[in-house]
């Protein structure tokens, strides 16, 4: 990964990503640190995006930030397993038309049920044209990156604002031990 990342041991991907999430909301700068969600007509609805191979943890991440399973878009896959980028591209579009405001995708690199890998270049793209937050779950895959073989498999993650990689799988670390790795940690921080 390039420099300009700033990382910081945590103890599970669970809260990484529910804390890049978070992170992702706080740039938002719609003033819900101090005044909350609830009960505010001034909010447009949130939306992010993952596959529906994603991890449950991102699920878990939602509904502990009070968005609601309601803001959670899955995205199809296709037969490998990989999110489809032109499906993700359209409900963006999709949301935007009715009144959602779409604020982080995740991509996931080795997902935990067939360690499939989304198109992260791609999706890097299109979060890039859309100004909306790309958190990668590298939880799983993510050391293979020390790979100099593998390395094509992670294509576009240095384009992401936060990415998570959990040493206490493939490195084989006591639990718990996941790196989060991200651009902004005055964001994080105020999140
Ligand atoms: C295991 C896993 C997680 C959750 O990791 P914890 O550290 O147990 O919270 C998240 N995402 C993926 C892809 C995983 O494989």
């Amino acid at each position: 990964l390039p420099d300009t990342f700033w990382s910081i041991t945590y103890d599970t991907a669970s809260v990484t990503s529910l804390h890049a999430i978070a992170a992702a909301r706080e740039q938002l700068d719609m003033g819900i640190r101090q005044h909350g969600m609830v009960g505010r007509d001034d909010l447009p609805k949130l939306r992010i995006y993952a596959s529906q191979e994603a991890h449950s943890s991102i699920e878990k991440a939602v509904l502990t930030l009070g968005l609601g399973m309601d803001s959670l878009r899955k995205i199809g896959v296709d037969d490998s397993f990989r999110m489809d980028p032109d499906a993700l591209q359209e409900a963006i579009e999709q949301d935007k038309a009715d009144g959602w405001l779409p604020f982080c995708a995740v991509a996931t690199i080795g997902t935990t049920s067939t360690t499939s890998i989304d198109p992260v270049q791609d999706i890097a793209a299109i979060c890039r044209r859309q100004s909306i937050w790309l958190h990668v779950d590298a939880a799983y895959a993510g050391p293979a990156a020390m790979l100099p073989e593998k390395r094509p498999l992670f294509e576009g993650w240095q384009q992401a604002d936060s990415i998570v990689v959990n040493p206490h799988k493939w490195l084989f670390t006591n639990f718990d031990c996941s790196i989060f790795y991200m651009r902004s940690p005055s964001i994080l921080a105020s999140a």
